[in-house]
């Protein structure tokens, strides 16, 4: 086996070709690839974490509380509003979509029956142009026109200088959202996931991959990145 192959067969054993799970009830053994058996002292680092009054403490404790009150009971955006009153936040940062403005005011109307202030801040903040940062405009959704980048980092600073104690993502994009984890100074949650085509639902290309989506299945699918520069 050459050196590739050697590399692309150890990077297949991981969890998600793992079919014995024994880190979920430790009932089973291992399997010899099992990441919790190799990590055994970042094992222990973690668990000093988590028991300890840091904010991923806080965070992890309040989670699996969560999880544990309501397994299978509330809606996400219901175990969100309690996360974030079980953290004591007084203030909910929201950064929303443009095209889901109207769920996040009504997001924002629930947060705020529920005793929370909020503020909610949009992609489109700061309106500068695409063009400004590279895009070509034929790449716009409508070239020739004014169309604004999405400015995830001046989201989170606004949210950040506001205070926001949690912030919650609604539809931001893919990229987008991971530029706004970065900035966030609150921790930062997900209540939209962006999917244009499929309602905001992307687990469903996962449901239907073996049948309607079996395209996502095919590398064709997935081609090298055009190159626009
Ligand atoms: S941590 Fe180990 S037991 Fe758990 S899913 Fe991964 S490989 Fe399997």
């Amino acid at each position: 086996m050459d050196e590739k192959k050697s590399a692309d067969a150890s990077c297949a054993l991981s969890c998600s070709e793992c079919s014995i799970r024994n880190c979920y009830r430790r009932d089973r053994k291992y399997p010899d690839f099992c990441l919790t058996s190799q990590y055994h002292d970042a094992v222990e680092k973690t668990r000093e974490l988590y028991t300890s009054d840091s904010v991923d403490g806080r965070l992890a404790r309040a989670a699996a509380e969560i999880e544990g009150e309501y397994y299978g009971r509330l809606t996400r955006l219901e175990e969100t509003i309690r996360f974030a009153k079980k953290l004591n936040v007084m203030k909910l940062g929201i950064a929303s979509c443009i095209g889901l403005l109207d769920e996040a005011s009504l997001y924002a109307k629930i947060v705020r029956t529920a005793g929370i202030e909020t503020k909610t801040v949009i992609c489109k903040v700061g309106a500068i142009d695409k063009t400004e940062i590279g895009l070509p405009d034929d790449l716009k959704v409508c070239p020739g026109c004014n169309e604004s980048c999405c400015n995830p980092a001046l989201q989170a600073q606004v949210l950040n200088e506001w205070g926001s104690q949690l912030n919650v993502m609604v539809g931001l994009c893919v990229g987008h959202d991971a530029i706004f984890a970065r900035h966030s100074e609150a921790p930062a949650v997900t209540f939209i996931v962006k999917d244009r085509v499929l309602g905001h639902n992307p687990a469903a290309a996962l449901y239907t991959a073996k049948f309607y989506y079996k395209r996502v299945l095919d590398e064709k699918t997935f081609p090298e990145p055009r190159k626009h520069s």
